[in-house]
């Protein structure tokens, strides 16, 4: 087992893996930038190393700075959490060729589901199910009409090298198809620099049902059933359930016959989530993250299981040492992801928290940095803090965590608080009736 490990990552997540290495008996490493200087992150590390001013790209995607930081603290893995460089496949190579070890999956499979469109491809030739839509890279226009024309409106062109939503436009019908073709193809170039688009038959309803595998380097997959994650604004998750309320344990153990299966011939390891689109009973593969997922605590909740843990263990080269059948699932979890913005125009509220006091009591779990005093800073993700709950059963589960919705007070800037707390009221919600479009709707609604 490593004695040491870097964390190159910030805020909640920098913290949950600390968390897990000290329960492991390693020995931490914290890396900031400037103005994370006093951050939990921070103080709680056993050693600390400032790798550069406040932009991302100067502190935590300086890859320089963060193996220097390995190298003179004599760290021998590094845990890149999600975001930043957790999905970089340079970055793994570059930790790897230092004679460190990359605590996720290797470079290629890194950079394989990076890019969506050989993603995808490489899923369908594992037998995974996927949207419809273009073999592969739209070359010009006139192929995306003809795909658009044969699979039928509306269809979405997405960036293959997409991720946190962007460079994804729907096109209703033909009169749209030229403009969604060049404004997802801009957006891709301007935030991915690869300009490269393919098209997805638009689904109307579908839910976003993700599943959490795990592979070890000995050949033996598992996976620890599905999260619903269809609330969704602007494509991106703002609650996460486990399990979904719209899904059978058959359907479950199905689908995830499928994707061990999958990832099991492609010798996957480490943690890893294929997120698909369910609609009238098919699974549509969508993409895989290579990475801890940011809503990995709900499941760490219904299988009793600590994933970075086992993300540490596997990097080691421990076996998993448990089978699918000894994975169970107890309960249900939900996860409210709490952003500093305004509850109504979600503009980012950074600024000083002038009082924090977290929800506790039975079930009730905060994954957070933040504490009283601390100034959350403009530059990074709003994301600030995640409130999860356990109870036996879905409704159990909703009325605790209407509880610790009341319980949490977060005062100085502005979150989605409120949002959950009407989101927890409705009756809509409550039967689990929701698809990935259900949010959007219910935001445009007035309080
Ligand atoms: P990103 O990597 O940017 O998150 P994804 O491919 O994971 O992009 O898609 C993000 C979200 O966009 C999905 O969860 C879903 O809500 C929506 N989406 C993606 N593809 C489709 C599709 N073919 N039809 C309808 N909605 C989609």
């Amino acid at each position: 087992m490593f004695s040491k490990i870097l964390i190159a990552n910030r805020g909640e997540i920098a913290l949950r893996v600390l968390r897990a290495c000290r329960e492991m008996g390693i020995r931490t490493v914290a890396v900031h930038s400037t103005v994370d200087a006093d951050a939990m992150h921070v103080r709680l590390a056993d050693e600390a190393v400032c790798i550069g001013p406040p932009t991302a790209r100067e502190s935590y995607l300086n890859v320089a700075a963060i193996l220097s930081a390995a190298t003179i603290t004599g760290a021998e893995a590094i845990h890149p959490g999600y975001g930043f460089l957790s999905e970089n496949a340079d970055f793994a190579e570059t930790v790897e060729a230092h004679g460190l070890t990359f605590i996720g999956p290797t470079a290629q499979h890194i950079r394989t589901m990076g890019d969506k469109i050989s993603a995808k491809t490489t899923m369908q030739a594992l037998g995974v199910p996927l949207v419809p839509g273009s073999d592969g890279e739209l070359i010009n226009l006139d192929q995306a009409r003809e795909v658009a024309a044969q699979i039928g409106y509306p269809v979405l062109i997405k960036a293959a090298a997409g991720g946190g939503g962007r460079g994804m436009k729907v096109a209703q019908d033909e009169s749209e198809i030229a403009e969604a073709w060049s404004v997802a193809r801009t957006e891709a170039l301007a935030a991915f620099g690869n300009d490269a688009v393919y098209l997805e038959k638009y689904l109307d309803r579908p839910r976003h049902i993700e599943l959490q595998i795990l592979g070890d380097t000995h050949g033996n997959v598992v996976h620890f059933g599905e999260r619903d994650c269809s609330l969704q604004r602007r494509h991106q998750k703002l609650l996460e359930e486990a399990g979904s309320p719209a899904l059978t344990a058959a359907e479950r153990d199905a689908i995830g016959a499928t994707a061990t299966a999958a990832l099991s011939k492609m010798g996957y390891r480490n943690a890893g989530t294929l997120e698909f689109l369910y609609q009238d009973g098919q699974f549509c593969f969508i993409e895989m993250n290579t990475r801890l997922q940011v809503e990995h605590p709900v499941t760490e909740m219904v299988c009793d299981i600590d994933l970075v843990r086992e993300q540490i263990r596997i990097a080691a080269g421990e076996p998993l040492g448990y089978e699918q059948k000894d994975i169970t699932f107890s309960g249900h979890a939900i996860e409210c992801r709490i952003n500093a913005e305004d509850p109504e125009t979600f503009a980012p509220s950074p600024g000083s928290i002038t009082m924090f006091h977290p929800p506790g009591g039975p079930g009730v779990r905060m994954d957070s940095a933040i504490f009283t005093g601390y100034r959350v800073p403009p530059y990074y993700d709003s994301m600030v803090a995640k409130l999860i709950v356990h109870a036996p059963t879905r409704d159990a589960a909703i009325r605790r965590m209407q509880r610790a919705l009341d319980e949490i007070v977060v005062e100085g800037v502005k979150t989605v608080i409120p949002l959950h707390r009407r989101i927890m009221a409705d009756p809509e919600f409550q039967k689990g009736d929701y698809t990935i479009h259900w949010l959007e709707r219910f935001t445009a609604r007035k309080a």
